[in-house]
């Protein structure tokens, strides 16, 4: 009997545990912020009354939910009523001040850039999609301006572009303008390769127009008319190169291969190790799931023939810079990264907010981002979420064609359902790797 009420107590205490409200997000009960929605999500009993503010909250049949409440300026008090009881969060929403920084002017100086890979940008934001190219240590620039952290950057008459002041240094150093050396242009039978020499760096600018690259170096120093234009037609699949050696350009485009087997892929599972990525409303790191699907996608390409390559096997700290590095050094064709999507402090409908996106940053990699999104929602029945623009470390680079994958929301109660079920990881990889095949054979 004795025994019996122990093994019950147990079986309580288990029951107890594994069914108990869990709430991710937020983490602290009390909390300042500027963002104008606190968003609440975890699991809960399947079949709780679960309310928010008295608001009846969805539970998915696995326990996941999520909810965003509006915020007010001042105090906001959100009241969670869950089986086990009453839970008060309190927000204190505050506005922050909006500084308007002026413009200033100032005569034409002398800068040059510091370092390798600097970038030069359409507007004084250190983010978003205004990268118009990045520049070589030691380019020389004309600067008339400042706004904020930025100097603006004097390209020709009619161009002006930004870059961060602590990239450059200013010099005293008088005005000489560039001296033109040569330049020359060669048709190989995969790429088309063009250079052109000075004798000084300069500012350039790449533009992906619809079948052409322009690849334009500026020399303000002689005239703010002195421009010179490379113009390269461009193959179905591309990607391309800038190089700087001893004052000559060399601008590369190349077709990507034909042939699968004469194909690298690189296969890049996001975060690891320390960086857990997004977690879930049932507690999953996005992680862990990222490498499931990337090592799936792995064995399906390698099984094409394709060489094959991942940026990690295992669960380990890989930075951002390393991913790159690895796809650089292995002549990579495709690079591909695999994560899962949450909505974080975005103020958006959580419920709205599911499904498939992928990204990229080069119209380079439109065509396979398409490839990709349109055969991962066929083959998983995920919500098409679009394919997007955003400017991510991994996928800028033009060496290569580069997507970001966001294969569900790891916030949405509905898609939790989905990536927390093998055959839907296994129908996502396929998707994936899919969509690469496809692109490739076209
Ligand atoms: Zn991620």
């Amino acid at each position: 009997m004795k025994r019996l009420l122990i093994l019950l107590i147990f079986l309580f205490i288990a029951v107890l545990k594994g069914d108990c409200f869990e709430l991710i997000m937020p983490t602290e009960r009390k909390n300042v912020t500027t963002n104008d929605y606190a968003f609440f999500y975890g699991k809960a009993k399947s079949a709780e009354d679960l309310t928010i503010n008295g608001h009846s909250i969805y539970v998915a049949p696995n326990g996941a939910f999520a909810h965003t409440v509006k915020l007010q300026e001042g105090e906001n008090r959100i009241m969670i009523k869950t089986l086990y009881g009453l839970l008060l969060y309190k927000f204190y929403k505050t506005i922050p001040e909006k500084l308007d920084i002026p413009t200033e002017d100032f005569q034409n100086a002398k800068a040059y850039v510091n370092k390798d890979n600097t970038p030069l940008r359409s507007t004084p934001v250190d983010a978003g999609l205004n990268r118009i190219s990045h520049l070589f240590g030691g380019t020389h620039l004309i600067v008339n301006g400042s706004k904020g952290p930025f100097y603006r950057v004097v390209l020709s008459k009619d161009k002006e572009a930004w870059i961060a002041k602590k990239d450059v240094t200013l010099t005293d150093e008088g005005f000489y303008p560039a001296d033109f050396i040569n330049m020359n242009s060669e048709r190989f039978k995969n790429a088309m390769i063009q250079t052109i020499s000075f004798s000084k760096k300069l500012p350039y600018t790449i533009e992906d127009c619809e079948k052409e690259i322009i690849f334009r170096v500026y020399n303000p120093e002689l005239s703010d008319e002195s421009i010179y234009n490379l113009n390269i037609p461009k193959p179905a699949k591309y990607a391309y190169t800038v190089t700087l050696d001893e004052g000559q350009y060399t601008f590369k485009v190349r077709k990507l291969p034909e042939n699968l087997k004469e194909t690298t892929v690189v296969i890049d599972a996001g975060h690891g190790g320390s960086e857990k990525g997004a977690v879930g409303c049932l507690g999953d790191e996005e992680k862990n799931i990222n490498l499931k699907i990337a090592s799936l996608v792995a064995d399906y390409l390698k099984r094409q023939d394709l060489n094959v390559i991942m940026t990690r096997e295992i669960d380990a700290d890989v930075s951002l810079e390393d991913r790159v590095k690895i796809a650089k050094e292995n002549d990579a064709d495709i690079f591909v990264s695999i994560h899962l999507n949450s909505i974080g402090d975005v103020p958006m409908d959580v419920h709205k907010k599911r499904g498939t996106s992928v990204f990229y940053f080069n119209n380079s990699s439109k065509k396979l981002a398409e490839s990709i999104e349109r055969h991962v929602t066929h083959q998983a029945g995920t919500r098409d979420d679009g394919v997007q623009t955003a400017s991510f470390a991994v996928i800028r680079p033009t060496e290569y064609n580069a997507v970001l994958v966001e294969a569900a929301y790891m916030t949405n109660p509905m898609d939790t359902m989905l990536y927390t079920n093998d055959k839907w990881i296994q129908k996502a990889s396929k998707g994936i790797s899919e969509g690469i095949l496809q692109y490739l054979k076209k």
